[in-house]
């Protein structure tokens, strides 16, 4: 097996190859939902940068390749006794992908998100440059600018990030409320408790649930939501629960949070005959690009008299705004379930320049679905009142999907003096397309 300095100069002779042409990465995997137009690039195939390097359990880091995927880091990771202080909630995220966009979960409301996570990063530049960012070292500028680049800076080819420790299990609290000012209250009340990990589903105007996982030794029992039980409706049922930690995990994977229902397979008899190992993100997301190329529920849509907007965002709110996001996307948008995760900057003195979030707690509305009506509005109709909502609240949204932003809002947001220098110092050439350019445009 090549080691990484040897996959890294074959990458580096690939890029120089391409020398003038747009590139892109070349991945088995994406959890990118945002068509691309088609313009010609040259693929750099980065596939093999997927290996776990080192676990150092007792300083409490992990060194993995880029292109890593989460599966393979918590499972190396936990053969270790320890886990990545934040892991996005689907198994195919890699660790770069998360670290050049903006990673959340449960324990985001502890340690921030993913970015935050992280001890240092290698990056290949656009020019073929590969350099060392550390928080402190020369290139501290990249290290802070790379959050939410999406690609657009350089790519990462290694990262080092905090490793937590974990016991075996996880135990559950799932506590229901019915009015939206006292949940967020509550919500915010237990972030500032022990639990390890805290998230919570929005079901209805009159129905939340807020989940609090604490790490365990032992269970009286242990559930699984891996196959013919779906775990989102457990939240509705039960009052506690336990889980593996590796389960725990991994519980939004297996129906991609509710999403599996759009696919019929919430249905028992669907589930058996596809088997457990089709049950996951990773053929959903491909089901989904299949039908986005094929425009296959469009035509039906359109055949049908219908029209429809994809809605799929992840936009985080301070916590004292979070019930007027809540009623305006109720009046407004109307997708159920919501999931809802509180985010707290985990070094409130650092300034990660292209996702700014003040010292206060956030909550991540995070709704994946499609809005169908009669009534034909303007492209981006719904996306668009939800940029303006999350703006005017203060909040700011992930850009791993549509988005439609005049560019100067957009920059206002994304911070374009931060980034004009950043772009300046390490794509003077202007190789890669910018943030605008490939997140709004779809260049
Ligand atoms: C339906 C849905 C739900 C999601 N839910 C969550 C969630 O619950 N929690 C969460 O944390 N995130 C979530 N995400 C967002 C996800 O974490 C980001 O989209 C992330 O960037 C995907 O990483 P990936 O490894 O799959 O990268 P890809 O999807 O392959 O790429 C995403 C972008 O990052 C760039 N990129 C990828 N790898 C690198 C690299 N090594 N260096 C530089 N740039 C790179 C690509 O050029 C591309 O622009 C969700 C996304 C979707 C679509």
């Amino acid at each position: 097996m090549a080691t990484y300095e040897e996959k890294k100069q074959r990458l580096l002779a690939e890029l120089r190859a391409s020398a003038g042409m747009a590139v892109a990465l070349a991945k088995n995997t994406s959890n990118l939902f945002r068509d691309r137009n088609n313009a010609p690039r040259r693929k750099l195939d980065v596939r093999n940068f997927n290996n776990v390097l080192r676990v150092d359990a007792a300083n409490g880091w992990v060194e993995a390749e880029g292109m890593t995927p989460y599966e393979k880091l918590v499972d190396a990771m936990l053969a270790h006794g320890v886990m990545p202080a934040v892991v996005p909630q689907l198994k195919s995220i890699t660790l770069g992908g998360a670290a050049a966009g903006v990673g959340i979960e449960a324990s985001s409301f502890k340690y921030g998100l993913v970015h935050e996570t992280l001890l240092e990063m290698e990056i290949l530049l656009p020019d073929g440059r590969v350099v060392l960012c550390t928080p402190d070292n020369e290139h501290k500028d990249l290290f802070f600018g790379f959050p939410n680049s999406y690609g657009t800076l350089g790519y990462v080819l290694k990262l080092k990030a905090k490793a937590v420790p974990v016991k075996k299990f996880v135990q559950l609290q799932h506590i229901r409320h019915t009015d939206p000012a006292e949940y967020f209250d509550d919500l915010a009340q237990r972030c500032a408790e022990d639990a390890d990990f805290v998230d919570g589903v929005v079901f209805g105007r009159n129905e939340m649930v807020i989940t609090l996982g604490r790490f365990v030794d032992n269970a009286p029992f242990v559930s699984d939501y891996t196959y013919k039980n779906i775990y989102y409706r457990s939240l509705r049922e039960r009052t506690t629960d336990f889980l593996t930690t590796h389960d725990y995990i991994w519980r939004w994977d297996t129906d991609w949070f509710w999403c599996s229902r759009n696919f019929f397979a919430q249905n028992p008899i669907i589930r058996r005959i596809v088997g457990k190992s089709f049950l996951n993100s990773v053929t959903y997301s491909k089901i989904m690009r299949w039908n986005s190329k094929w425009k296959i529920t469009q035509r039906l849509d359109k055949l049908m008299g219908r029209h429809s907007e994809s809605v799929i965002q992840d936009v985080d709110i301070p916590i004292a705004n979070a019930p007027q996001f809540l009623d305006f996307f109720h009046h407004e948008i109307g997708i159920l379930p919501i999931w809802v995760c509180p985010i707290h900057p985990y070094q409130p003195n650092a300034q990660f320049d292209l996702f700014r979030m003040p010292n206060t707690l956030y909550v991540n509305f995070g709704f994946w679905d499609v809005v169908k009506g009669r009534e034909q509005h303007p492209k981006g109709h719904y996306n668009r009142k939800i940029e303006r909502k999350v703006s005017e609240l203060g909040g700011i949204k992930s850009l791993y999907s549509d988005s439609y932003y005049e560019a100067d809002e957009f920059w206002q947001i994304y911070n374009k003096p931060a980034y004009t220098q950043l772009k300046r110092k390490y794509d003077a050439q202007g190789t890669f397309k910018d943030l605008y350019q490939k997140c709004v445009l779809r260049q």
